[in-house]
């Protein structure tokens, strides 16, 4: 019997829970029991939840989860296309994300990879034309990389926004806006905010 106190009741991988049991995760957080079952199901979730409270996980798990029926091992780009897709408000954040996201993934063959800006473009160049189904990026790099065809959002299933409200305070509202007309009307959309603000 699975325990709901435990990671094994949500019905994720064993590949993914093998990774969990890697870090120590014995018990979901509040939020991970909350947003976990909700994304598997596909809806739409908005949650407030500050850094620390197991967020990363609580998309994360379950993203991953949603695209593992796309992981294969090809060589070729076009088998890897981008399906999700995490954007934060700062290169810090991303690093976070993507270093957790990694861990998550690290059984599986789905790729991770994290574009931010203030940093050289072609590693980040390199590692997107190779292909990627999950990328964590801060808004206006990412856009620098559409423009440049390095990537291309045409095929995202899921987006998550995380800080939402720090990446409101920090005028990336447009840059989101103009990432929004570039993925799939049927994405599912995560919202994760610190703070609930009215806009
Ligand atoms: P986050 O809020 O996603 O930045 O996570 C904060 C920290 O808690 C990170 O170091 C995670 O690795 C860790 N963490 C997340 N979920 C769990 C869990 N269920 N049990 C123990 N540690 C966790």
């Amino acid at each position: 019997m699975s325990d709901p106190k435990d990671f094994t009741h949500f019905g994720l991988d064993p590949l993914l829970l093998a990774a969990i049991a890697e870090m120590g995760y014995a018990t979901p957080t509040p939020i991970q029991a909350k947003a976990i079952p909700a994304v598997l199901k596909g809806k739409d979730v908005m949650g407030a939840a500050q850094t620390g409270t197991g967020k990363t996980a609580g998309f994360g798990l379950p993203m991953l989860q949603r695209l593992l029926s796309h992981a294969n091992t090809s060589m070729s780009p076009a088998r890897h296309p981008v399906r999700g897709l995490i954007l934060t408000p700062t290169r810090e954040l991303a690093e976070q994300v993507a270093d957790n996201l990694k861990k998550y993934a690290s059984k599986t063959a789905l790729r991770v990879t994290c574009v931010y800006g203030g940093v050289d473009m072609d590693p980040q160049t390199e590692a997107l034309r190779k292909g990627c189904e999950i990328v964590i990026a801060t808004p206006g790099r990412l856009l620098d990389h559409i423009q440049q065809r390095n990537t291309s959002l045409s095929q995202v299933q899921i987006v998550v926004l995380d800080e939402a409200d720090r990446m409101l305070d920090m005028g990336f509202i447009p840059d989101i806006e103009r990432i929004g007309k570039l993925v799939p009307f049927t994405r599912q959309t995560l919202f994760f905010t610190a703070t609930m603000p009215t806009d």
